[in-house]
């Protein structure tokens, strides 16, 4: 195949969805200027009450960002200093972050190395007396098994809180992501599947009376005005603005969130001979309901090819990738205090060491992949090549 070069794939693109969008965005915004209802206003309102629908679960709450959905959701449901909460060790930080801004003790557990996934049997391993919650991560857009968590949560009497940040409606086992449990987190951060012109977030909860606390705590723990009835109270409120333009992409997630899974099974076919390279996507167990924020492979150590190298390769190429996240929670500087080490999460540091996510969005083309997996080839070929070369003269 050629293809001019250098061609650039990036990462993401999201021209392609404003591009179409752009008037319709424009329209919306104007007519919140007129109302000029720019705090708490009409358009967020709506979009709180389409959103919860479409995660199958009752009352949405907009916040200032994800991270504000944890902290304040995680309070909402009753979470406070003392409680430990369960959390997987590699997810974004930001799941670490909303756990202690709660107030909660985190727990930190290892992972499933094959799906990146929270390992269900080590979390029942940390739980104690004191445990409350349970944080389960749909990272990379692909559900903790439901059935397993609501087991668990069932067997301990914990909270369920999902933070649910890659997964706008993801699905698995007929469960759709946010509803499980008392509560859950999402995040409108531009290059999520949903996202809004700047941050943004929504706590979601079956729960009422979760629901008035978490309204309250993003604003200045006010129950009406200038009457303060929460300490933890702030500020943190989804714009009006962003709102009006979220209600505009919503109706299309859905097909995006199906052109990134076509994508996702192209992925899979053409990569499928790299298998004997030492090269693995991270597996799905969700089927159909795996979004696909972002489409991960493992570069093992039976690759010729380090991951360093191979990405350094495609870089060349003019393929963008990343690596989602390249130092567990537990090792990063910032948390040394909660007294964890190397050796304490086996599987997500080595699994930290293997990943790459390739380049994904729902406006990318097959031709695109087929560019980037046939770099990756091309890559590994011309190891293997120079190697055996190496070998006969030697
Ligand atoms: C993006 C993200 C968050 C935080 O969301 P922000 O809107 O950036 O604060 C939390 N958890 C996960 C898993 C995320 O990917």
């Amino acid at each position: 195949m050629t293809i001019p070069s250098p061609l650039t794939i990036p990462f993401v693109d999201l021209t392609w969805q404003h591009g179409p969008l752009q008037e319709a965005i424009q329209g919306v915004m104007n007519a919140v200027i007129t109302q000029g209802d720019f705090v708490l206003g009409q358009a967020l309102a709506n979009f709180e009450a389409s959103f919860a629908a479409a995660c199958g679960t009752r009352f949405g709450v907009g916040v200032g960002c994800g991270t504000d959905a944890i902290a304040l959701g995680l309070t909402a449901c009753g979470i406070t200093s003392g409680d430990e909460v369960i959390l997987p060790a590699n997810t974004f930080i930001a799941t670490l972050i909303g756990v202690l801004r709660a107030g909660a003790t985190p727990v930190l557990v290892d992972c499933d190395r094959a799906t990146a996934l929270m390992d269900l049997a080590a979390a029942e391993q940390a739980i104690t007396s004191r445990t409350r919650a349970i944080v389960p991560v749909h990272l990379y857009g692909q559900m903790v098994s439901p059935q397993g968590l609501l087991e668990l949560a069932d067997r301990h009497q914990l909270i369920i809180f999902e933070d649910a940040a890659q997964a706008h409606l993801a699905q698995r086992d007929g469960y759709t992501a946010g509803s499980l449990g008392l509560g859950a987190a999402f995040s409108f951060y531009p290059s999520k599947n949903l996202g809004a012109l700047g941050d943004g977030g929504m706590f979601v909860t079956p729960d009422e009376r979760v629901a008035q606390t978490a309204r309250s705590l993003r604003n200045y723990g006010a129950t009406s005005k200038y009457y303060h009835t929460e300490p933890q109270g702030t500020n943190s409120r989804l714009d009006t603005l962003q709102a009006a333009v979220l209600n505009v992409k919503l109706p299309y997630l859905n097909g995006w969130n199906q052109a990134r899974y076509t994508l996702a099974q192209h992925y899979d076919r053409r990569l499928a001979p790299l298998a004997d390279h030492g090269i693995f996507p991270v597996r799905n167990d969700a089927g159909p309901g795996h979004i696909y924020h972002l489409y991960v492979v493992r570069v093992t150590s039976t690759c010729p090819l380090g991951r360093t190298e191979l990405q350094a390769q495609l870089t060349a190429a003019g393929v963008q990738t990343g690596i989602h996240y390249p130092i567990p929670c537990h090792l990063q500087p910032a948390f040394r205090a909660l007294g964890y080490g190397p050796g304490h999460f086996p599987q997500a540091e080595a699994l930290s060491q293997e990943i790459l996510s390739l380049p994904m969005y729902p406006g990318m083309t097959p031709e695109q992949v087929d560019y980037v997996v046939d770099a990756m080839v091309e890559a590994v070929s011309a190891l293997r090549l120079s190697s055996l070369l190496q070998e006969m003269r030697g």
